[in-house]
């Protein structure tokens, strides 16, 4: 069977249980290579946004500036994939970005006269829709008089440039009893509901099928 068939025939993907976090759905008679395919994608393959650069304006506290950059890079943001592009597909082209493929949050401690933890819900994003999925993501521990204020900037990308851009936590293929039927278990990170995950990975796939297709092809001529 071609991947096109089984995308035309989204029949044979059937939903056993879902909730805000987690999704198990059953492959019908879609071949081994195709279901594990669709596994790895959801996995890594689905653009979320995630803090890609870091100005570091002060920061007072005992973590490095790296330390500090790399902790917030881990925060998993909301995504809107309807919304936004990613860097190398936008229209603007320019490594600076723009509204369509940048979104700036910015965090300032402020000085504070007891020792306290910054945390996720600290940061202002500039775009309602892209902020982080949790409040209590702990980032730093500040004594007094320590600050912390940076400026920070999410972009699209996946998890096969880097972890901190996997959209799911968890995405597992189990054996049924069934030789012909498999379930595929996704858990999101929170950046994409879990269904809009096997959605673009449904898509994903077939895109790079196609892809694959066309070099074959070119090959050939
Ligand atoms: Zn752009």
């Amino acid at each position: 069977m071609d991947f096109k068939d089984f995308l035309q025939d989204l029949s044979s993907l059937e939903v056993i249980s879902k909730d805000n976090q987690k999704i198990a759905i059953k492959l019908k008679d879609v071949p081994l290579q195709y279901a594990n395919a669709l596994r790895r994608v959801c996995l890594n393959g689905v653009p979320v946004f995630a803090i890609d650069t870091v100005d570091i304006i002060e920061n007072t506290s005992v973590l490095p500036d790296e330390g500090l950059a790399h902790r917030l890079g881990l925060i998993p943001l909301k995504t809107d994939l309807a919304r936004f592009n990613e860097p190398s597909k936008c229209e603007c082209q320019s490594e600076s970005g723009c509204s369509n493929c940048k979104v700036m949050l910015v965090l300032d401690s402020g000085d504070s006269d007891v020792t306290r933890s910054v945390l996720s819900n600290e940061l202002s994003s500039e775009d309602d829709s892209v902020k982080p999925t949790s409040d209590k993501i702990p980032i730093v521990q500040l004594a007094p008089g320590q600050r912390i204020k940076v400026e920070c900037y999410a972009r699209l990308g996946r998890g096969t440039e880097h972890a901190k851009w996997n959209a799911a936590t968890i995405s597992t293929l189990t054996e049924t009893e069934k030789g012909d039927e498999r379930v595929l278990t996704v858990e999101s990170t929170g950046a994409l509901n879990p269904e809009q995950i096997i959605i673009s990975g449904v898509n994903e796939v077939g895109n790079r099928l196609g892809e694959f297709k066309e070099m074959i092809s070119q090959i050939e001529e």
